[in-house]
């Protein structure tokens, strides 16, 4: 295959080739005028005005973006046809000339002959196909007409017309080279000697064309290696090179030879391949393709003195007729490719419609949830907490977004949004305002709570000047003896942060009076002697275990273990999600401290929730 940058290199050089043909061609009918060869010269002539209005169609009908590849190829090689016949017509008009009597004319003839040679040399020089044959046709003639004449000095200009046959070709040659050797760093990876990014959203490009144009389906498949980063933190660039190249082995020895595979960069490979008429063919292929090269990663490596392990995460997009933007199936395999990743890793995924609206789904949030502060669509609810005689003791602040366009979005969607775009911080001071306004409000109302839970997350916890943030809000809003019943929920996600600053937060904000809940416990990744670091204050044994506890023996053992283990640790339980009797009898016989679900009640709105603790009340003097 030829490089396509070759092919616009040529697509430049035609207005140079028609132009140095049909101007000095001018000054050949006028010569021929002179030596009654007119009308040869005249018929020469036109046949160069016709081989140049086929180059300007050649030119016009170039158009890189949407060709595809077989017709680059078809296109290319009409151009090398349209370059023979350009010198094939310089070395005609020389043989006419040459023939004639007059000596002036031969050394024009002879002059032409040898220019024409260093164009073609130098112009053509990106494709040995060209510059080769065209300097041969240019300078055998003229060698075999300086040999026909037959005197000593002919011989002599013979044989430096067959010495500067050979530096033109050698000179062509060197160029050639240096140009293939540019292009290739230009389009390859210097580590793995695969193709590029570049290159390869070109190829693309190309393919997808092609696939237009033949109705046809191919993959795609984004291949991002696991942990990668720890091989190079750990163990070095060197050793993180190595498996790189190790990697690339494997990907070439388990890809289809009609696959092209380029590094996106780091530890990011990208194939394409296959054409199928069916699109599920398509995609049973591109996951068969997808399968192997996991297997085949997954075996040791051995660099050095290590033994290595890695995974991958394969993300696939399927390519149709129909799109053909190159970037956008990029990114659809990197979503999918990373839906891979959330899923725990080492697997493959195909981009799918769900997805898609998925990801439309959570652009549409994070581009509405910066207006949604200011225009007051992000309300709290309130959720009862019940002690074990049956009062209601607590409550825990949920966040709420109704929105005019998406209707009520769930916490669980945006608040993950917020956290990756940062937004975290003014929806978390908003909240943390808000929750103390109200606690502030009650209290004024003469409804006295024991604990006010605040959900924070972890990318609000840790953002520097959080603690300051809070003394803030606190000194503005409430009381020093309201503060006493703030109870701020953390999750597990914890343990992956900085363990040591995190604690130096919390001590921060015991010491004005806030204690801590360890929110959701049993679903994340803490150990329990990181649970023992923390200075925690209370645990919520999450929803999960609560909702499965009808079912199993073992889960019924499990609960029982994580209330046994938090009373032995000095904490206070709170069960999530009580929906039945039956689960609220069980976490009662087993000691739990507190209940929040369902069974009680759903979150309430602020002025609900102080009819609810009025009723609640009212009910209970009634008793
Ligand atoms: P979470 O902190 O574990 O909150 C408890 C969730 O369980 C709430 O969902 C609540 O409505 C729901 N729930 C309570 N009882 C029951 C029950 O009996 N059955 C069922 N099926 N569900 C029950 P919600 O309000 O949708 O919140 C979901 C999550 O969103 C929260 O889980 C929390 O992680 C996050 N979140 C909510 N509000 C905030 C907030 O103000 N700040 C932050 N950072 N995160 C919040
Ligand atoms: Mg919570
Ligand atoms: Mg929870």
């Amino acid at each position: 295959m030829q490089d396509t940058r070759f092919h616009e290199f040529l697509h430049r050089q035609i207005p140079v080739l028609v132009a140095l043909s049909l101007v000095p061609g001018l000054a050949y009918i006028f010569l021929g005028w002179l030596h009654a060869v007119f009308m040869p010269a005249v018929a020469w002539y036109l046949i160069m005005l016709v081989t140049a209005a086929w180059g300007i169609r050649l030119y016009r009908s170039f158009d890189a973006a949407t060709m595809s590849e077989t017709r680059r190829e078809q296109w290319y090689a009409q151009c090398v046809r349209l370059v023979y016949a350009f010198f094939v017509l310089w070395a005609l008009i020389f043989l006419i000339y040459v023939r004639l009597d007059a000596y002036k004319l031969h050394y024009i003839a002879i002059f032409t002959e040898i220019g024409a040679s260093v164009v073609a040399s130098s112009l053509l020089a990106s494709d040995k196909r060209l510059f080769r044959p065209t300097i041969l046709v240019l300078m055998i003639p003229l060698i075999v007409y300086f040999m026909l004449v037959g005197e000593w000095y002919a011989y002599v200009l013979a044989l430096f017309s067959t010495i500067l046959t050979w530096v033109l070709l050698y000179a062509a040659q060197s160029t050639n080279n240096l140009l293939t050797q540019t292009r290739h760093q230009a389009t390859h990876d210097a580590l793995s000697g695969l193709f590029n990014r570049q290159y390869f959203i070109e190829h693309l490009q190309r393919r997808m064309n092609s696939l237009n144009e033949s109705g046809e389906h191919g993959y795609l498949l984004l291949i991002d290696l696991d942990h990668f980063k720890t091989v190079n933190d750990t163990l070095g660039h060197d050793v993180g090179d190595r498996l790189l190249q190790g990697v690339v082995e494997r990907l070439l020895d388990n890809l289809a030879d009609h696959c092209v595979v380029a590094r996106l960069g780091g530890d990011e490979f990208i194939v394409t391949g296959g054409s199928f008429s069916e699109r599920d063919a398509c995609e049973a292929e591109a996951l068969e393709t997808a399968r192997q090269l996991l297997v085949a990663l997954k075996t040791p490596y051995v660099v050095g003195a290590h033994q290595l392990h890695i995974s991958a995460s394969i993300g696939v997009s399927l390519l149709g007729p129909g799109d053909s933007n190159a970037n956008r199936f990029i990114k659809e395999a990197d979503i999918a490719m990373y839906e891979v990743k959330a899923r725990g890793r080492d697997g493959v995924f195909v981009f799918d419609e769900a997805i898609a609206r998925r990801v439309e789904g959570d652009l549409e949030i994070e581009r509405l949830l910066p207006f949604a502060l200011s225009r007051g669509e992000i309300t709290l609810h309130y959720q009862p907490q019940v002690d074990r005689a049956g009062r209601i003791i607590g409550a825990e602040a949920l966040v709420r977004w109704t929105s005019p366009t998406l209707g009520v979005v769930p916490p669980d969607r945006f608040v993950p949004i917020a956290e990756q775009t940062g937004l975290i911080i003014e929806l978390g001071r908003h909240i943390l305002e808000t929750a103390f306004r109200t606690l502030d409000d009650w209290h004024g109302a003469g409804i006295t709570l024991q604990q006010f839970s605040v959900n924070i997350s972890m990318r609000q916890f840790t953002h520097p000047g959080f603690a300051a943030q809070v003394e803030e809000l606190l000194r503005r809003h409430l009381d020093p003896a309201l503060i006493q019943t703030l109870m701020f929920e953390i999750t597990e996600t914890v343990v992956t942060e900085d363990i040591d600053g995190v604690i130096q937060t919390m001590l921060e904000l015991k010491a004005l009076g806030i204690r801590f809940s360890m929110d959701d416990f049993g679903t994340g990744y803490s150990s329990l002697s990181h649970l023992n670091r923390l200075p925690l204050d209370e645990l919520k044994v999450d929803r999960a275990f609560v909702l499965a506890l009808g079912d199993d023996e073992s889960d019924r053992a499990l609960v029982g273990t994580i209330l046994n283990m938090a009373s032995l640790l000095g904490l206070n339980t709170v069960a999530e999600g009580v929906e039945t009797a039956a689960q609220y009898a069980f976490l009662m016989h087993h000691g739990c401290g507190m209940f929040q679900g369902y069974f009680h009640s759903k979150p309430l709105a602020k002025e609900a929730f102080e009819l609810f603790i009025q009723d609640h009340a009212t009910a209970r003097d009634a008793i």
